[in-house]
């Protein structure tokens, strides 16, 4: 894995006055999970999706390692977008481009507790099921780059908290560098190494804080809420982000 940096001197959509990004650097290490807080609109989805490759239209460089290129990527969206006449195992099916063994899936499927829902279809699916087979389906094809873009806004608090875990289990499994989008702080500094706050646009990095809570303390409501205050205290400027 190798490390990956953006630097986004402008980014202006044609049907807008100013810009929605403007010097943008970020820099991810590899392997680290790194959670975007940020207003709504301040163009999170927007930075997301340039990275993806899905936007060109930007002035500004993306270096992977050494390469001037795009990270190959895995992008879990807010909506899970699972085909509705495919089965949950051939939804995953569908994203590799067939070099992968079907072990893989076998094991992506006892990670996210899915084996036995792995030949149902999606609108056989709870919300919080939907969101572990688009997980798996981007675990699997073993991005440079994992994409999320406020996955589990619309799960109830205790499904949402059951697949963080579960997440966080798989990627300390499978180490890998995600990008991961939240307005939560809680969600935020329950997932992530390092917090980057984003500013209303035109975006830019406000504030980067590494969280130092244990892995193994991730899920201990406490410790995430003591954190939540002193970071409140300490960092005031984030008050107006969240
Ligand atoms: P976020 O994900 O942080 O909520 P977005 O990246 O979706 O923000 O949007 C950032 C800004 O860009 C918003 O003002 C939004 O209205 C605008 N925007 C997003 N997509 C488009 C588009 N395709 N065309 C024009 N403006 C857009
Ligand atoms: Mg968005």
């Amino acid at each position: 894995m190798t490390d990956i940096q953006i630097h986004i001197d402008s980014k202006t959509y044609p049907t807008a006055a100013s810009p929605t990004i403007a010097d943008l650097k970020l820099s991810l290490n590899s392997n680290e999970f790194i959670c975007l807080v940020g207003p709504s609109g301040c163009g999170k989805t927007t930075l997301l999706n340039i990275i993806a490759g899905l936007d060109n239209d930007y002035d500004g460089e993306i270096l992977v390692g050494q390469q001037h290129t795009h990270p190959k990527i895995g992008y879990i969206f807010q909506n899970p977008r699972l085909l509705p006449w495919r089965t949950v195992r051939e939804n995953i099916e569908l994203a590799l481009d067939g070099n992968q063994s079907p072990d893989v899936i076998d094991e992506l499927l006892v990670a996210m507790q899915l084996t036995a829902s792995q030949h149902s279809y999606p609108e056989r699916l709870s919300l919080g099921m939907s969101r572990r087979v688009a997980i798996i389906r981007a675990f699997a094809v073993d991005p440079e780059v994992l994409l999320m873009d406020e996955p589990f806004v619309s799960l109830d608090a205790p499904t949402a908290r059951q697949v963080r875990g579960l997440l966080l289990k798989l990627w300390q499994q499978r180490p890998h560098t995600v990008l991961f989008v939240t307005h939560d702080l809680r969600e935020a500094i329950a997932l992530a190494d390092r917090l980057i706050f984003l500013s209303a646009a035109p975006m830019q990095v406000v504030s980067e804080i590494v969280v130092p809570i244990a892995r193994n303390e991730r899920d201990n409501e406490l410790a995430i809420e003591s954190f939540r205050q002193q970071l409140l205290a300490n960092h005031p400027e984030i008050k107006q982000l969240l």
